[in-house]
């Protein structure tokens, strides 16, 4: 038996729907886990339950499709250090790394928990999940082992760096081989960093057609720090997306607006990083779809906030505040190549957030603040301020 809810009085509803579009004075009810309908209140039907949100806004809840939760230890005083100008000589992802490793299950476990709940909180209800602080094959099967316990969008990424001491060609042939088999039962997606220092062409190629031969999807980390391979290839392989996109060719642009290969962009890392913010407007004025996601990690994006990621979107990188709320949503749904998320349409998961405030240009237009007042998730009522 499910029960059915009805959300009436809406001041704003989100819906992405092509057909619905943003409604007024609207209401939706969700039967079970999905939505059922979608109108204006006073047409509502009768629901089981009634959950009064007068003068709120609705909106499809987050999809953070970029997310790096298992770990231990944090890296503070190497962001300290950043902010102060100070070089930086720390060992980076590798501290983290060597944290990981020595960290229990029950420690790793209970991280990804509490990240997860946070973001909650603001809002995602489907958080793609990475491995990659492990590197060896036990420590990236456990990290994807834990990973699946908080969600099904869980990706194999022991292409995060090359370990210390070890041989870049050996540890890649590695991931391609032991390291895959181990994980693969584990993960839907296979990454790769690919950048100057992490992994090359040939070697995230490597790494990428081992993960699909695997019946992996492909993503990657492509162009952070500099020009490079990286989208090319994501759009050869047919990936479901190329991830923070900041130093972009036309070329690149080009590939990405003829292709199913969503630029993913993520400006919590230049935010926490002080580097320069990719270029959002070419991207959406080519035509390529965008989607919005955390990155949270230790190093260069401690954050969950979705939220967040909206208002730099909208005041760093020049989107509108419609564009950053459906890349948030919508983009990192098909980031995940997911149709039943992102969106509220008649049989989408019954998955949104109820804001404090009577419209989602709130998100940006009042940073910093807790906005999300209810988060619904599969048709129950996950959190609750
Ligand atoms: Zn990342």
């Amino acid at each position: 038996m499910t029960s059915s809810i009805v959300l009436d009085g809406i001041a704003e509803l989100t819906t992405n729907d092509p057909e619905l579009g943003t409604l007024r004075d609207a209401a939706i009810v969700l039967n079970g886990d999905r939505v059922a309908w979608v109108g204006p209140s006073r047409q509502a039907p009768a629901a089981d339950f009634s959950l009064g949100v007068v003068g709120a806004a609705v909106l499809p809840g987050f999809v953070d499709s970029h997310a790096h939760l298992v770990f231990a230890g944090d890296r503070s005083a190497e962001f300290a250090a950043r902010m102060a100008g100070e070089p930086y000589t720390g060992g980076g992802i590798r501290t983290t790394v060597a944290a990981t490793r020595a960290a229990d299950d029950d420690t790793l476990r209970r991280g990804v928990a509490r990240l997860v709940r946070e973001a909650q909180r603001q809002g995602t209800t489907t958080i793609e999940i990475k491995s990659g602080y492990g590197l060896t094959v036990a420590d990236e099967e456990r990290s994807l082992r834990v990973a699946r316990e908080y969600t099904d969008e869980t990706t194999f990424l022991g292409a995060h760096v090359v370990p210390a001491g070890a041989d870049p060609d050996a540890y890649t042939a590695l991931v391609c081989d032991g390291m895959l088999a181990a994980c693969a039962p584990h993960a839907r997606w296979v990454d790769v960093f690919c950048e100057r220092g992490a992994f090359d062409a040939d070697q995230s190629e490597a790494v990428l057609r081992a993960g699909i031969a695997a019946g992996l999807g492909a993503r990657i980390h492509a162009n952070q720090l500099g020009p490079g391979p990286g989208v090319r290839l994501a759009v050869e392989l047919g990936a479901a997306s190329a991830d923070h996109c900041t130093y972009l060719s036309t070329s690149d642009i080009e590939a990405l607006s003829t292709s199913d290969t969503v630029a993913t962009l993520l400006p919590g890392a230049e935010f926490a990083t002080r580097s320069p913010y990719p270029d959002a407007r070419a991207l959406l004025d080519a035509g390529v779809t965008v989607a919005l996601a955390t990155d949270c990690n230790p190093g260069s994006s401690y954050t969950t906030s979705m939220p967040l990621c909206v208002a730099l979107a909208v005041r760093e990188m020049r989107m509108t505040p419609a564009e950053a709320l459906w890349a948030a949503t919508a983009g990192g749904a098909k980031a995940l190549r997911r149709t039943d998320i992102g969106h509220l349409g008649v049989g989408a998961r019954a998955d949104l957030v109820v804001l404090d405030a009577p419209s989602a240009v709130f998100l940006a237009y009042r940073p910093g603040v807790p906005l999300v007042k209810g988060v619904v998730r599969n048709g129950e009522l996950a959190w609750q301020r």
